[in-house]
């Protein structure tokens, strides 16, 4: 029989304020242990929480972004649990009445343009940390207690790991372009656990679901699911039963694990927390939240397209991060050339950048400077080869390409009377080929414009160098 794999994802995302949800702590990532903490987060008695406005802020936002109804009032509420990374017993999150309901997000396949659903967005905190590897005890972090997360839970509407991968970068690409989240899967910034289950292909009833967890790569996404889905079609083909589980990617022996029976909603108990009031989204916040939209991917790539006449693939790649985006658009200011600096940008700048394990915001030339570089090339001041050793070290020194091109006497050179006595030289040197090229060998051509160029060190300009051989070849 042939199946069909149905899979569903919730991701976690931690949200990039500077303070906790709750509390006035900073949630910043990586300071020392059990330094980010206090009486609220810690959950001594008595402490009161108070919710950051900026979770709710961003929280409206990815809804906006994904178009998701957005709730004008929802509820905090507990979700009740022991685990020693959690000193309040219970996780402040949303559930009966979450702030962002019924989305969207379309993702791209080999099929073409794919919608998933999504259920709901909620907000909620995190827990803190057990740490296994230091010697054999365990010890416990508290500092991303109660650090702001949004839970995004879609329907289970995709039908390849490829395209649950997808829909997970594309959900990356929006919490980045909105600016709410790094999005970075490698520190935990983006979690990702999946419902997956299999059916007979055609069959309109979903099977028993396993939940997956500890992907932390979309290449794990999209293994873990391959191999969950096997796995079941063999338990099913072998006569048994799927049993609703939540089990554990083991990314070194690429398998996954049964871990633990899945809880139901009801084991949480979940409540209102009496602590906090209701959220509320009025309609002054709603159109904040929708004026601060970002141009998004779709819409920036046709303005590319549009307004700067370079091809819809260009615009398409340039347009993969907000960020690179921006660095284009400041250079393309500078250049006026963007032609010229798409494949600038997209050539060596992102060479340089996936060489050097950079991101844009790392690079050491600036758009500015990149700018001045094409404009050097466009005007004739430098040809492209030069261009290359200038943006070579440019990247150490920050000098202007125009100033660097003055220090290291690299201007183009179009002064004909040098170049005429360069391609004499040539001549001169090369008898044997100058008497087949005026036997009819024509391709010698490129032989001699190349050893100019040689000569002259690349400097000679291309187009004078070309017209003068032509000239002296047949004199
Ligand atoms: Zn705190
Ligand atoms: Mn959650």
């Amino acid at each position: 029989m042939n199946y069909e794999i149905v899979v569903g994802l919730e991701v976690h995302c931690q949200l990039n304020t500077e303070s906790k949800a709750f509390c006035g702590c900073s949630a910043k990532f990586g300071n020392a242990a059990n330094t980010n903490v206090c009486p609220v987060c810690l959950a001594l008695p008595g402490a009161l929480p108070v919710l950051n406005a900026r979770v709710v802020e961003d929280a409206v936002k990815l809804g906006l972004a994904t178009n998701c109804t957005i709730q004008r009032r929802s509820i905090l509420a507990r979700k009740n649990y022991f685990y020693p990374d959690l000193p309040k017993g219970y996780q402040i999150s949303q559930f009966e009445e979450p702030i962002c309901s019924e989305g969207l997000i379309t993702i791209e396949t080999d099929e073409g343009r794919k919608e998933v659903r999504l259920v709901r967005i909620h907000i909620e905190e995190d827990a803190g940390k057990s740490i296994h590897d230091i010697g054999d005890d365990t010890y416990i972090d508290l500092n991303r207690c109660s650090v702001p997360l949004l839970e995004i839970v879609s329907y289970p509407d995709m039908r390849t790991p490829k395209e649950a991968s997808a829909y997970l970068q594309k959900l990356r690409q929006i919490v980045k372009y909105l600016g709410v989240s790094d999005g970075n899967m490698e520190e935990g910034s983006l979690r990702c656990d999946a419902n997956v289950s299999v059916m007979p292909v055609g069959s309109t009833e979903y099977g028993t679901r396993t939940e997956i967890k500890n992907m932390n790569s979309f290449k794990s996404v999209e293994k873990a699911i391959e191999y969950e889905a096997k796995r079941q079609i063999e338990v099913i083909e072998a006569g048994g039963k799927i049993v609703q589980e939540t089990r554990l990617w083991d990314s070194d022996r690429l398998e996954t694990r049964s871990m633990r029976g899945k809880e139901a909603a009801h084991d949480y108990r979940y409540f209102p927390d009496p602590d906090l009031v209701p959220v509320l989204v009025d309609d002054d916040m709603l159109d904040r939240m929708k004026q601060e939209l970002p141009e998004f991917p779709e819409d920036r790539t046709a303005r590319f397209v549009a307004e700067y006449a370079i091809p819809a693939y260009d615009a398409a790649v340039l347009t993969v991060e907000r960020e690179m985006a921006d660095y284009y658009e400041e250079t393309v200011k500078v250049s006026g050339d963007p032609k010229g600096s798409s494949n600038w940008v997209m050539g060596e700048v992102m060479r340089t950048l996936k060489e050097k394990y950079l991101d844009i915001a790392e690079f050491g030339i600036s758009p500015v400077r990149l700018g001045g570089l094409v404009r050097m090339i466009g005007s004739g001041t430098i040809s492209n080869t030069i261009a290359k050793q200038v943006f070579e070290i440019m990247q150490s020194d920050g000098a202007s390409a125009e100033t660097i091109v003055e220090r290291e006497g690299l201007g183009q050179v179009s002064d004909s009377g040098a170049i005429e006595a360069a391609v004499r030289e040539i001549l001169d040197a090369n008898p044997k080929q100058l008497e087949q090229y005026r036997s009819g060998k024509a391709q010698l051509l490129g032989f001699f414009v190349g050893q100019c160029m040689q000569k002259m060190k690349g400097k000679a300009n291309p187009t004078v160098v070309n017209e003068i051989l032509k000239q002296m070849l047949e004199g």
